[in-house]
């Protein structure tokens, strides 16, 4: 990557040097009209829990992956507490430091925003159906952790997935059909007795295990980047199930 590139890219996670004029000239012209202080919310924003530069540099891949496994129970207990969303737009407007990437399935059950409890600006979120990883997925998550930071990679499956139960019904529908082909290599991994079909809860559930195993190790066969970051500690690739019926992540041995 070029030197011209990577500060293109960079640029939408830096301080937005014409905000923050604009700011200070408001600031000051506010100040010089009315004598007003400069607490104005437009000058000052309300201090949010989000994460701060130093925030994600201090954080080990374990400490990120921590934050979002207490973030979980806080869902599951019923006390989420981000809930102050215009505080963290403001705190977040000029910046973006997220700890993790969390690779998850479409499924309206499953947003992980909400599922971890995080802040706008926390996490990076590739969605698709049957959380799988594909080239320009795993070229964003390098994004995400290379070039932006992120210091841990999470792929969570969930109970009860259709894109699982399509799959191993070897079901074809339009554009569809590459999105389950993308999982059968994982149904046809699991061994074992019992109907080959969505009809088999524990066939399904262990062919969801299976995929995130499977992705989680496609990650890291089909890049470079994010093997090497990974060895040199920078990085935390893991794989994790999400209970529906209690909302609980666990993550995969
Ligand atoms: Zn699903």
């Amino acid at each position: 990557v070029g030197e011209l590139t990577l500060v293109s890219f960079l640029e939408p996670i830096m301080r937005h040097p014409t905000r923050r004029t604009f700011f200070a000239l408001a600031a000051a012209a506010c100040v010089a009209a009315t004598g007003c202080h400069a607490t104005d919310k437009a000058t000052q924003p309300k201090a949010a829990a989000v994460t701060t530069a130093d925030i994600q540099k201090s954080l080990t891949p374990e400490q990120a992956i921590d934050r979002l496994m207490t973030g979980n129970e806080r869902f599951v207990a019923g006390s989420s507490i981000r809930t102050n969303r215009p505080d963290e737009v403001r705190a977040t407007a000029a910046a973006q430091y997220p700890y993790a990437v969390v690779l998850g399935c479409i499924d309206s059950r499953c947003p992980p925003e909400v599922v971890f409890d995080t802040a706008l600006g926390d996490i990076f979120t590739p969605r698709i159906a049957g959380n799988f990883a594909n080239q320009q997925i795993i070229g964003s998550m390098e994004f995400a952790t290379k070039v932006a930071g992120a210091k841990a990679i999470v792929v969570v499956g969930h109970e009860s997935c259709g894109a699982v139960k399509g799959a191993v019904d070897q079901v074809k529908l339009g554009n569809l059909t590459s999105v389950l082909e993308a999982i059968e290599p994982a149904a046809a991994a699991v061994k074992g007795t019992g109907e080959r079909s969505s009809k088999n809860e524990a066939f399904v559930q262990q062919t969801a295990e299976e995929n995130v195993r499977q992705t989680v190790a496609k990650i890291r066969s089909e890049s470079e980047i994010l093997r090497d970051l990974e060895k040199s500690g920078k990085l935390k690739i893991v794989g994790a199930m999400q209970d529906l019926d209690t909302g609980r992540v666990a993550l995969l041995e």
